[in-house]
Parts: structure tokens; sequence; C-alpha cells
């Protein structure tokens, strides 16, 4: 099982190493702004490095919105976060799941069969598009299965991934306990895991991820739902390199006992 964690995009690779970590992920650019990603003096050596690579797209991205002043934004800057992604040799690209601001789901599934319709006009996304769960609103795509279904009736052609983030479910009110089973009915992959604990409640809505075994979480059914999973994990956990190796570190010894 590949460990790793949500790391500071200044240096990576010094990040991995610093938790013993087997995968990354990190921004290539401000998550909560709109400037494009840049070049990294690192490519290579990303590309070239034992540590499995995954890029997380800013947060500010939501190609389901109605609005049309976001969404045409963000379906542009996912592509350019694809291309940029495939240049340090990332295995995938999280987005989130997205929302309509109000009224129908519908629109916003739809919008996301556009996204992928425009990313096929130029040959399709460069990198690997893996959808995360999400934890908050009432009109999301992937906070609750029942949109994740009718989500994955449409995209599911284009050949897109999943992201199974643990403190989205318990806070987006999807019960832990046999998670990996309904995700697959649905999507028929998962592709990486995000093994967080949650500060707040089932079905809180809220999105703050606490260290394992410190939150709202029985640490249990994260390791089930990482053995379930058979997928790469990421920690994306406070309290830094400290914080994160504990959290690593309690997971290999759990998966390996
Ligand atoms: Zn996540």
């Amino acid at each position: 099982m590949r460990i790793g964690a949500h790391v500071d995009p200044a240096d990576p690779l010094a990040e991995a190493t610093a938790r013993h970590a087997e995968v990354v992920q990190f921004f290539l650019a401000d998550p909560q702004g709109w400037k494009d990603p840049q070049a990294r003096a690192d490519a290579d050596a990303l590309r070239g490095a034992d540590v499995d690579v995954f890029v997380h797209a800013p947060y500010v991205i939501n190609v389901a919105t109605t609005n049309n002043r976001i969404r045409i934004p963000s379906r542009k800057l996912l592509v350019k976060h694809a291309d940029a992604a495939r240049t340090v040799g990332a295995r995938g690209l999280i987005v989130h799941g997205g929302h309509v601001d109000k009224g129908d789901l519908a629109t916003g599934i739809d919008n996301w069969r556009k996204t992928f319709a425009y990313a096929e006009e130029s040959g399709g996304f460069a990198t690997q598009i893996l959808i995360e769960n999400t934890a908050g609103g009432e009109n999301a795509c992937a906070r609750r299965f029942d949109a994740l279904a009718r989500l994955w009736d449409v995209v599911g052609e284009f050949g897109v991934g999943f992201c199974l983030d643990t403190c989205h479910a318990h806070a987006g009110g999807e019960d832990l306990v046999d998670i990996v089973d309904r995700v697959k009915a649905i999507t028929g992959r998962i592709d990486l895991i995000h093994a967080n604990d949650s500060k707040d409640g089932f079905d809180s809505g809220r999105d703050r991820h606490d260290n394992l075994g410190s939150g709202n979480i029985d640490p249990d059914l994260v390791v089930a739902v990482i053995r379930a999973a058979d997928a790469p994990v990421v920690v994306e956990t406070p309290g830094g390199a400290t914080g994160q190796s504990a959290d690593i570190a309690y997971l290999r010894k759990r998966l390996n006992g």
C-alpha cells in the first residue's frame, strides 16, 4: 500500500523524504486563485522520482456551476492544470465535484459533460482526472452518492477516475461502513484515498480535516476503507511533517498488523 501526504509545493520531494512518504500530492498554483500553473524547475526530478505524484486542482474551480463567469474559466484552468500535471508525471489531477448554486443538479451534471467535451476538442485532459467527493452544500454533484450516481451516468464514459475522501464522506453524510462497495457500485473504481479524520460530526457539511484518531471518525473505519479500496493513500491532515508523519506511520502499522 503506497501512503503519503499533501505537502507544500515548494519542494515536494524533500517533504516526501521528511515524512517517509511514497506518495505526494501538491498544488501547482494558489488553490484560492485563478493564476495559471507555472513551469517547475523540479519537473524532471518529480517525473523520475520513486514517489507517486498527484496534483490537486485549485478549490476555486467549479465546472458544474450555472454561473458562466465561473464555469468557463474553471474548465479552461482545469485543462491547464492537467497539462502542467503531466509535466511532473502526475498519476492523477484531483478536482472537487463542484455544485450548482441553486436549482437544478441536472444542469450541473450536464456542465460536467460539457467540460469533458470541451477538453476532448483539444485531445482530452493530459492527466487522468479524479473527481473527489465533497463535504458541503445541498446542490453538490459529489457529496451524496445519489447525486454521484447521476453524475457518473453522464461522465463515466469519459474514463474519469474517483478520489474518496474519508473526512468529506463522514461530514457529507455518507457512512464509511461499506463505503468502498457503495462507491465502486457507482464508479467501478477508486483511484486514490484521502485518509483524513474530521473535526466535525456526521453530516455536518463542514470540511475541517483532523489527524487520524483525533477527530470524530473511528480510525478503524479509515483503515477498513483503505484495505477495501486497495488504492494509493494521501493524508491531508494538519501538523506539518510531524503530524502527517505520525498519521502515515499509524496507517502503515495498522495496515501491516
Ligand atoms: Zn481531500
